[in-house]
């Protein structure tokens, strides 16, 4: 008898080639409240390889772009013929093959549309042929249409969004007796177009219907045993969270944790359902849990991330706390150039506005430039470029003296000069910007102050 269901989610490295797919089938049935199986299409079986995903991106752009597409397409139709093959189900390739012919047959009037179409073949073909592999070795279980299901998108394509009204339509998937596998990272508009969530967006179908079912809790299975308390990358055999809060994970993952698609966490979040990140080649190791609070005595910071190329704009004026919307001006004008930032520390008489490099076009710099001048009667402007934030987040911060000192002078102590500092009024974490050049030190040098 089942008391509570779990929804789980397999990413891509879990799904790479056979081998893992038959992990991931293990998992699944080792576990009887493992409902719902959301799944990734085939991500890289080694560095050289392509996501399938990105096989399907080449081939859409080789669509848009006049050709046939018959290479790309070939390319993808072998990865699937791999998998089915290794898998001891050869008989499923005709008709998965047949749906991937389909797709050169959809009109590229809208380009956006046609995209989204064909990147979300990957994760379709993919829960089609677990779902087959489930019934071949003698269990119960059904590929679900998420278009069928209810899931309901904007026809933001490529970055499309929930429809609130799709959670009552998704609460229907609950109580199943056979094992529901969910394409990730897609569903339909209310015209009925497929669209796709961000990249890595299969992470957010499975938190969306974990809250749909209300199960009690959400698995979602990588390749790694924890998260870690800093970039294994940076810092050598750092710390394992085993709890951290929503809050906390928001904040690392905003600030380069590349473990979470950032907008996942909110449908368990409002819910309060807790998330276990676990590692499916490593099943026994209970991973970390993410959850609304937890004890952070002894442990105030969860977690420290870093970012890089972000640009800084400084501006001053005498006075300026004197004038009504100055802010608020320097942010419009900010927009209108189509830059969104990331943080706006203000002196007395000086702000600066910190975003993502990227997005200041030489156009948009001197527009910028000129409207802060003339609208503002700024007295200075000046751009840094090629900055890293370091973010350091931790709950108890709040109820703990000192951090902000500790973290400052570990960093002063690697000999590296904090060119900004700006902490958040819910003082759940803080931010440093530091020349790009300077963020791994420094990340070393914080983690040895707070974990080493
Ligand atoms: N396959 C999609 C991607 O590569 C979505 C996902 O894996 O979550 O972005």
């Amino acid at each position: 008898m089942i008391f509570y269901m779990k929804v789980c989610k397999f990413g891509g490295t879990s799904l790479a080639d056979a081998d893992q797919i038959k992990k991931v089938c293990d998992v699944v049935l080792a576990d009887p409240s493992r409902r719902i199986v959301v799944v990734s299409a085939p991500g890289k079986r080694s560095d050289s390889d392509i996501k399938v995903t990105d096989l399907l991106i080449d081939l859409a752009n080789a669509c848009l772009g006049g050709n046939d597409g018959r290479p790309e397409l070939d390319a993808v139709v072998s990865r699937f013929d791999d998998i089915t093959a290794g898998l001891g189900i050869p008989e499923e390739l005709p008709a998965l093959r047949a749906d991937l012919e389909k797709l050169l047959t959809l009109s590229r009037a809208h380009s956006g549309m046609f995209m989204d179409a064909l990147k979300a073949a990957g994760e379709d073909t993919t829960a089609k042929l677990v779902a087959a592999y489930l019934r071949k070795t003698g269990n119960d279980a059904k590929y679900i249409n998420p278009g069928q299901a209810g899931m309901r998108l904007t026809d933001d394509f490529g970055n499309a969004r929930l429809l609130e009204e799709s959670y009552k339509s998704l609460s229907a998937l609950a109580g199943k007796d056979y094992l529901t596998i969910f394409p990730g990272f897609f569903g339909t508009t209310q015209k009925g177009d497929i669209a796709t969530f961000p990249r890595g967006g299969s992470d957010i179908t499975g938190s969306i219907l974990t809250a749909a079912v209300n199960a009690k809790v959400y698995e979602n299975f990588t390749d790694v045993d924890y998260v870690y308390r800093v970039n294994p990358k940076i810092a050598e055999n750092p710390d394992p969270i085993l709890e951290i809060t929503y809050r906390e994970m928001r904040e690392l993952s905003s600030a380069g944790f590349a473990v979470y698609q950032e907008e996942a966490l909110l449908p368990v979040y409002k819910r309060g359902i807790p998330v276990n990140v676990r590692n499916v080649n490593n099943p026994s190791c209970m991973g970390t849990r993410i959850v609304l609070e937890r004890d952070c005595a002894g442990a105030p910071i969860a977690g420290i991330a870093n970012d890089g190329d972000f640009c800084c704009m400084y501006i001053s004026k005498y006075l300026m706390n004197h004038e009504y919307g100055f802010g608020r001006h320097v942010l419009q004008i900010i927009e209108e150039n189509g830059i969104s930032y990331d943080h706006t520390p203000t002196g007395i008489d000086d702000m600066s506005v910190v975003f993502k490099q990227a997005q200041l076009t030489d156009e948009a710099k001197s527009s910028i430039t000129k409207r802060l001048f003339t609208e503002l009667n700024v007295e200075k402007v000046d751009f840094a470029y090629d900055l890293s934030m370091i973010t350091v987040a931790g709950e108890g911060m709040s109820r703990s003296v000192g951090i902000a000192a500790r973290a400052a002078s570990a960093i002063a102590r690697a000999g590296i000069n904090i060119e900004m500092i700006t902490q958040g009024s819910s003082e759940v974490s803080m931010a440093f910007a530091v020349k790009g050049s300077d963020d791994r030190e420094a990340v070393r040098s914080l983690y040895a102050e707070f974990f080493g």
